[in-house]
């Protein structure tokens, strides 16, 4: 308590009260920033399963889970993987990016999203964001290739560093969908395919499509913080048969299938899903509607409850996304950025879990080497934008 209990200004003592206030009018303390709902229907396919012996990677579960992801996000095929890194790094690989080419990431993102590229060898590029959804602002990014790149044969150069620009990737922000078709429409400018980071996006839709399904490839994660678990796991979506069966292949420790034979190809990862997780996938599937009605309405409430506050908002889908709120932000005012610090103490201190978004990638020391453009509103987001507990269960639904 030491630290934290260091006077306060007034006015930031009462700005904190107020939104300490205002988030315990939707939340009871203590709550934690997002914790699964599991109920009585996730022990029957978990139990089944076991009696059954296919706990690992082979298993009618993981075919269930891989159709039921599939009808539901509308793509012919998914492939589910150990976790939603382990699908970015198999995306990028089936894409064609390799080592020493550069792709255009995000500065506001998971860290996954930058990590799973330089697995490959390659290096993260970092680009900014526009406000409405954090995600890739897509004009900014235009005239910063159209500056910075070149197109040689069909393939994109960076003029600066000579090298090979293979992809871009783009995050839908705790739920929200990033203005796809101006993006899309920059990488087609640019020869460039599209990756789709939607990690935490299951149950978002982009003018009616599922999030992860516009791009070329789609990334599902079904981590214990995510709307629903598998307790790890993650998928790859995609409309190209060839890059399912790529991923699928290379998932698999690149086995080609025969009854006794190991005959690998390539190097493969041993990257598939296991059987007891898919089987708990499934049963979280049969409750994904009702999840999705609890977060709309955790998120409706908290819009209500911060209606009439100076200072603060909260963040709410741009007008083509149709978000599964996956984790609702509070995104302070300008003038308060400098009051986060205080506000992210005070909720923390009243038992209401909170934290910063993301820190911005290219400003860790771990990517500071990395090429970047000049990223003011990743930076200025970082100091304003503040997530508070999200779990489904904390929807007071009306009767
Ligand atoms: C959760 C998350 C990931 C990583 O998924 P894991 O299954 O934890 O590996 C990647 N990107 C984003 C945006 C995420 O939210």
């Amino acid at each position: 308590m030491v630290e934290t209990s260091r006077a306060l200004a007034p006015t930031t003592k009462v700005f904190v009260e107020t939104i300490v206030n205002s988030v315990c009018t939707v939340v009871n303390a203590p709550a934690v920033l997002h914790e699964p709902t599991f109920d009585a229907n996730c022990w029957a396919p978990v139990k089944d399963c076991l009696d059954s012996g296919w706990v690992s990677s082979v298993g009618s579960y993981v075919d269930g889970f891989e159709q039921r992801l599939s009808a539901f996000t509308g793509v012919p095929q998914a492939i589910a993987v150990v976790n939603g890194t382990a699908a970015l790094h198999l995306a990028y690989r089936i894409v064609g990016v390799k080592a020493g080419d550069e792709v255009i990431v995000p500065s506001l993102t998971f860290v996954a999203t930058a990590n799973a590229v330089a697995y490959l060898g390659a290096i993260p590029h970092f680009v900014d964001c526009e406000p409405s959804s954090i995600g890739i602002d897509a004009n900014a990014m235009r005239q910063y290739l159209s500056d910075i790149s070149e197109i040689r044969q069909g393939r994109l150069f960076n003029c600066v560093t000579g090298r090979r620009i293979a992809a871009v990737v783009v995050t839908h922000v705790f739920g929200h969908s990033p203005d796809l078709n101006a993006i899309l429409s920059v990488c087609n400018e640019f020869n460039l395919p599209l990756i789709e980071d939607a990690a935490g996006a299951i149950g978002s839709f982009y003018k009616g499509q599922h999030a992860g399904t516009v791009g070329h490839v789609g990334v599902l994660s079904f981590n214990g913080n995510k709307v629903i678990t598998t307790g790890g796991g993650g998928a790859l979506l995609t409309r190209d048969p060839h890059l399912a069966a790529r991923a699928k292949h290379l998932s698999t420790t690149a086995k080609i299938p025969h009854k006794w034979e190991y005959c690998h190809d390539e190097i493969g990862y041993n990257y598939r899903l296991p059987n007891l997780n898919a089987a708990l996938g499934c049963a979280q599937l049969d409750t994904l509607d009702d999840l999705l009605l609890r977060k709309r309405s955790l998120a409706n409430a908290y819009v209500a409850a911060f209606t009439n506050i100076e200072g603060v908002g909260v963040l709410t889908e741009p007008s083509d996304s149709q978000s599964n709120y996956w984790l609702n932000a509070l995104v302070l005012a300008p003038q308060k950025a400098t009051e986060r610090d205080a506000v992210l103490a005070g909720l923390n201190d009243a038992g209401v879990m909170s934290r910063p978004i993301w820190h911005p990638l290219n400003a860790l020391p771990v990517f500071s080497h990395c090429p970047s453009m000049q990223t003011p509103v990743a930076k200025d987001l970082y100091n304003r934008v503040i997530n508070v507990p999200s779990s489904p269960s904390l929807a007071k639904l009306c009767p």
